[in-house]
């Protein structure tokens, strides 16, 4: 099947070159010329393991070809996907619907031959509605129907989450477009797929309820990471204590600095902003979002307890400045705050992120870039771990405490047991033990 991915981002290139290793014929579309250049010289324009490889492969096998121009790459196709990016809107929160409008109209008129418009980006509830009705409006006589189907792909597994998910969701009220749909993603199964055909309100809306159910687990234990320190309590043991229970399931409760990344941050705020429009507040959720925006100052604050109190004039080492690890997306990370509470406080920061840097320096200011790990710690007065990178998990300890001015270690992933580095003589503190 031919297939149209526009916007060639995170969710559209790695969409786009799942399907081309399924054997469909795809072509992804972006405005940035710079970025489908690059993707001509098979430059992936961001770090997601296996990615590069993916793309060369289905590029050789003449399956996935990348262009800027609408018109020519949606030729032919059945499914055009729209990819393109929903932030946040300044000023109010609302999901900045601007680049699927856009694409919709585009869309309009292009289109010649029936296909199905669906939309993968994360939309309020209505979203398809209105992309109809533009379509419809700009082009009276397109054939065409339209569908949602979010994506759930975690950045860093993206490639594994696409080929294997837990379930696809498709919002379609139309009968051939199902019909495109199913066939489209019925080579990810040789047996029953784990596929959801709903309303598509159903759908657009399923994906934030999935995000705010996450983002309100890990909030859920922040906090109790938060009780377990003022009692004498380990977080650690209590999130096992509960995760066994297949009511509640393990993942998703690792204490931390607080969620950042491309999504809950924009989604769970997109959802209050919605909920409140249609008079039916999600209070938990604004609670959620409210406690994790204070977490992350907070946890600049924990650093400079650390140091003592005080870090005017010091130097703060950071390790990891992405919002998680194997991805280079810094979009609304715990660091940004973390740093800008610890530079606010006087402090010199001095980072080392393994994919993170080019990101960082467009979003954070003097901050010195260092090439490894140790290079950041040398000389510094606390070190904080915020990101889990695999390059942080086993660092020499004894050099660590060799490098550093005062060997102080704030560990808000809880990597470290608080034994061990007390035997190498490294002041410690982790989250919630
Ligand atoms: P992104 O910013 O990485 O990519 C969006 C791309 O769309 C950019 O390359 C941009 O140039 C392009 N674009 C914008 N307007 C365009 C137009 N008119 N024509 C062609 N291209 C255009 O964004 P992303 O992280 O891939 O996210 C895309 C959507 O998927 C968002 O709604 C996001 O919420 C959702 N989503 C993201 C993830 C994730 O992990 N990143 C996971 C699930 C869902």
């Amino acid at each position: 099947m031919r297939v149209a991915m526009i916007g060639s981002g995170y969710v559209g290139l790695v969409s786009g070159a799942c399907f081309a290793d399924f054997g469909h014929d795809v072509v992804c579309i972006d405005k940035d010329a710079g970025k489908i250049e690059r993707l001509k010289n098979n430059i992936m324009p961001i770090f997601e393991p296996g990615l590069d490889d993916l793309v060369a492969a289905n590029v050789r096998a003449g399956r996935l070809s990348f262009t800027t121009d609408l018109k020519e790459g949606i030729k032919g196709a059945q499914a055009l996907f729209i990819a393109v990016g929903t932030p946040s809107r300044r000023g109010d929160g609302h999901a900045d619907l601007s680049f699927v409008y856009a694409v919709a109209q585009e869309i309009a008129e292009a289109l010649t031959d029936f296909a199905v418009v669906v939309t993968k980006s994360t939309v309020p509830v209505g979203t398809g509605d209105e992309v109809e009705r533009l379509i419809r409006e700009a082009n009276p006589d397109a054939d065409f129907a339209v569908a949602s189907n979010p994506e759930f792909l975690r950045e860093g597994a993206a490639i594994g989450d696409f080929k294997r998910p837990d379930r696809i969701v498709i919002g379609v009220e139309d009968a051939r477009a199902q019909a495109v749909l199913e066939e489209l993603y019925r080579p990810l199964y040789l047996n029953q797929a784990p596929f959801m055909v709903t309303a598509r309100r159903t759908a657009e809306l399923t994906k934030y309820a999935a995000n705010a159910f996450l983002a309100t687990k890990i909030t859920f234990i922040n906090e109790m990471a938060d009780l377990c320190e003022r009692v004498g309590a380990n977080v650690q043991d209590v999130a096992r204590g509960i995760g066994l229970d297949n009511r509640i399931g393990s993942k998703f409760l690792n204490a931390g600095p607080g969620y950042g990344g491309s999504c809950f941050p924009k989604d769970t705020l997109a959802l209050i902003k919605t909920a409140q429009d249609y008079d039916a507040p999600v209070r938990i959720v604004e609670t959620v979002a409210l406690v994790n925006d204070n977490r992350k100052r907070a946890m600049g604050r924990k650093v400079i307890a650390a140091a003592g109190g005080n870090v005017r004039g010091k130097t703060v080492a950071v390790l990891g400045l992405t919002f998680k690890p194997n991805t280079d997306d810094m979009r609304d990370s715990p660091a940004i705050a973390i740093i800008q509470t610890l530079q606010d406080a006087g402090a010199t920061i001095r980072a080392y992120d393994p994919e993170g840097r080019e990101q960082a320096e467009l979003v954070l200011k003097d901050v010195d870039y260092t090439t490894d790990p140790y290079a950041a710690l040398t000389g510094a007065d606390v070190a904080v771990l915020v990101t889990e990178w695999d390059a942080f998990r086993a660092l020499d300890l004894a050099r660590v405490k060799s490098v550093m001015t005062t060997p102080t270690l704030v560990d808000l992933r809880n990597v470290y047991r608080p034994e061990e580095m007390a035997r190498h003589g490294i002041a410690y503190s982790g989250v919630g033990r």
